[in-house]
């Protein structure tokens, strides 16, 4: 079965290999990672693996710190603005999606925010054009869902921000292509698409901005709390941690960010091909702004769009269905999907499209 899910989500079939064979007894320790301390010197390395193979991939300089935390991105949606967005302050929020608007939704709790654009009365087709874009030039930060997992919008680059942090949500895109990290102050993903199991969050975070976190916050709200303990505070995702080592060392071997970002570009594309060229399928995200992780797409009528997910999974192609909020099918393709899996669908569309176009 080809699992088109927007998450959780496909993981290397080499690295769920190997976690297999060493489920019961990770070799020279003679226990299994599910049972080992968070503690223990094995743990040390298995955390520091995974750090590691973050920061190679990305290019995180040293005044960057690399947090392994827990609650899912949605838990960053707050623990951003309790950390960063000053009493007396405003934070700059550009929104995409439906992410964006449960980011903001949070942030408000805590203090003033600005919405700097917005594409929703196009129903977030796409990406707000620079001159859109209206920065308040002393905000704290300025925050952007990198990849809008629900619409299918991607931003295709970072935004130009005149140097104030970007803040950036990209659970759905985070290790799929390189980044320009000296433009941000902190990433957030949940591991669940591209770099893990569900129920660990990354979060990187620049060493300046920890200076701004006030004081007083819940101890496992702070940021502070988790870069002094690297991430060991509590008892972490072991196991989780343990499989994002894994994926890491699996990127790697792929060629890195930049072999992975042409590969998901190859991809997409495929799909894309067989919108632009059908009146049959119509993409949701304009061309500009198309997503190279969720493609989304409507057919002629709800009805149809119903028997192609029923036929779909019939052969195989499994979680096709777009979200409520959309409609419509979305195929996620995040950096485990294989390539045959798309010209699986790719194929299937077509003849769908013949049959009933
Ligand atoms: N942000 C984006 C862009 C997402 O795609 C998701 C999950 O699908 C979330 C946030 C929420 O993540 P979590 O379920 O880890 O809280």
């Amino acid at each position: 079965v080809y699992n088109f899910s927007a998450g959780p989500a496909v993981l290397p079939v080499p690295v769920l290999e190997e976690a297999q064979r060493h489920l019961l007894a990770l070799p020279g320790v003679g226990m299994s990672v599910l049972e080992i301390s968070h503690r223990s010197k094995t743990f040390e390395e298995i955390i520091r693996r995974a750090e590691q193979g973050v920061r190679e991939l990305l290019g995180l300089p040293d005044h960057y710190h690399v947090l392994f935390l827990q609650g899912g991105a949605s838990l960053q949606f707050s623990m951003v603005p309790m950390n960063l967005l000053p009493k007396d302050g405003s934070a700059d929020y550009i929104l995409t999606g439906s992410w964006g608007k449960k980011a903001i939704k949070e942030a408000k709790r805590e203090g003033r925010v600005q919405i700097a654009a917005t594409t929703e009365d196009s129903n977030f087709d796409r990406i707000p054009e620079p001159h859109e874009i209206k920065l308040d030039p002393n905000a704290a930060y300025v925050h952007i869902t990198t990849n809008e997992t629900i619409q299918g919008v991607q931003w295709p680059k970072e935004p130009d921000t005149g140097g104030i942090p970007i803040v950036a949500d990209a659970s759905s895109d985070i290790m799929s292509r390189p980044i320009d990290i000296e433009k941000y102050g902190l990433i957030y993903a949940g591991a669940q698409k591209n770099i893990g199991p569900a129920g660990v969050t990354l979060v990187i975070i620049r060493d300046d901005l920890l200076s701004r976190i006030p004081d007083g916050l819940h101890t496992m709200l702070d940021y502070r709390t988790h870069v002094e303990n690297r991430s060991l505070y509590n008892t972490p995702n072991t196991f989780g941690i343990y499989i994002i080592s894994l994926v890491c060392q699996w990127l790697k071997e792929k060629g890195g960010l930049e072999a992975m970002a042409r590969e998901n570009e190859a991809k997409a594309k495929m799909i894309y091909d067989v919108i632009d060229s059908s009146g049959f399928y119509r993409g949701h995200a304009q061309p500009g702004s198309r997503s190279m992780m969720n493609v989304t797409f409507r057919l002629p009528t709800e009805e149809l769009e119903k028997r192609f997910v029923q036929e779909a999974t019939a052969q195989g192609l499994d979680g096709l269905k777009g979200h409520r909020s959309v409609g419509g099918i979305r195929a996620s393709i995040y950096n485990a999907f294989p390539r045959e899996g798309v010209e699986a669908l790719v194929q299937f569309m077509r003849e769908f499209e013949r049959k009933n176009g």
